[in-house]
């Protein structure tokens, strides 16, 4: 029994040294380690053998067949070698051929007007605060003073999701909430960018989403002159030394005063055109003194602590700048638009 084995092993062995290519290889291993090999038909037949006889043919057959294999592989990585050798000298590289130009690439005019807004908050001291496009009713409006069946919540279009009181964020006011929870009762001084989201009808001068830029600082003390200052101060920063700044009483339900800014239109100067609607003045952003139910709401106690927020939209900033005159032109991934920044 055993000398049928050593025997199968011997023949295999034999019988790879006439094997020469990749294809007797595969021709090899079929015969002597296939389906229908006797080395195969010997190990599904151990069954048949006496029972003292089995132990050792089975340890003795298993030794072969590993052996057989272990041949088997070693041959087969040098006619890899060889196999790729080959190819290498049959296709050899053109090296004459021009090489394929790469697209350059470059940066969003929302991501460029974005780096510029955060690098002017950055030097004031103001650290950038993310927070999710998806947000609660709660954060979205209650919380921010709007508590359900407020009528300032038709100012936003809201898209709402099917799980209730989930909604994406129509503002990045909700932001302000959780980063007031996150640093309360310690002072706070954030920027909050994003995306924001609203169910409206797009045309050349509204998108379902856009970005904006919250800023909010609280702290015992905080006061509306602290506002002012801080707003002509960015507006200096981002539109030159001399640009004029304007501010006009507003309504927002999450500060109390509210206040728009305007800055001189920098592209009359002041003296009327279309693009400032002949007022000399372009409106840039919202802002106003933090309402005291949203302090609360946020964590601080309204009778120590006070504070601003401000918001404004890089991609209205970015048209006013450039003379972009249709915000779908921001989505709509046209390379003749965004190939111009
Ligand atoms: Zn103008």
């Amino acid at each position: 029994m055993l000398e049928q084995l050593e025997m199968i092993l011997k023949e295999g062995l034999a019988a790879l040294e006439n094997v020469k290519d990749s294809a007797a290889l595969a021709a090899w291993k079929t015969a002597c380690l296939g389906r229908s090999s006797p080395l195969a038909t010997f190990l599904g037949d151990l069954g048949k053998l006496p029972a003292a006889e089995r132990p050792l043919a089975g340890k003795r057959g298993n030794e072969i067949k590993r052996a057989l294999e272990a041949a088997y592989s070693a041959r087969e990585e040098t006619y890899k070698a060889a196999d790729l050798e080959r190819a290498l000298q049959s296709h050899t590289l053109d090296v004459t051929l021009p090489g394929r130009p790469i697209r350059r690439g470059r940066l969003h005019p929302s991501s460029l007007v974005l780096r510029r807004i955060y690098a002017i908050w950055a030097d004031m001291g103001f650290q950038i605060y993310r927070s999710r496009n998806v947000e609660l009713d709660d954060f979205n409006f209650t919380l921010l003073n709007m508590p359900p069946h407020h009528p300032a919540r038709d100012m936003w279009d809201t898209f709402y999701t099917t799980d209730p009181g989930v909604l994406l964020r129509t503002q990045t006011s909700p932001g302000q909430i959780h980063a007031m929870k996150a640093y309360a009762p310690e002072p706070v001084r954030v920027i909050l960018p994003g995306m924001c989201f609203r169910y409206e009808q797009i045309t050349s001068r509204s998108e379902i989403q856009f970005h904006q830029v919250e800023g909010l600082a609280v702290g015992p003390g905080i006061t509306f002159a602290n506002l002012k200052g801080t707003l002509a101060d960015f507006a200096r920063r981002m539109w030159g030394e001399n640009v004029r700044v304007q501010f006009r009483a507003d309504h927002f339900p999450f500060t109390e005063p509210s206040m728009e800014m305007d800055i001189e239109c920098f592209l009359c100067g002041g003296k009327g055109c279309p693009v400032c609607k002949y007022s000399g003045w372009l409106e840039i952003l919202g802002s106003g003194m933090v309402h005291p139910t949203v302090l609360r709401n946020g964590g601080y106690d309204p009778k120590i602590f006070s504070g601003f927020a401000f918001g404004m939209g890089p991609e209205r900033i970015a048209m006013l700048r450039h003379g972009i005159e249709d915000i779908r032109y921001f989505w709509g991934n046209d390379l003749r638009f965004l190939e111009q920044f």
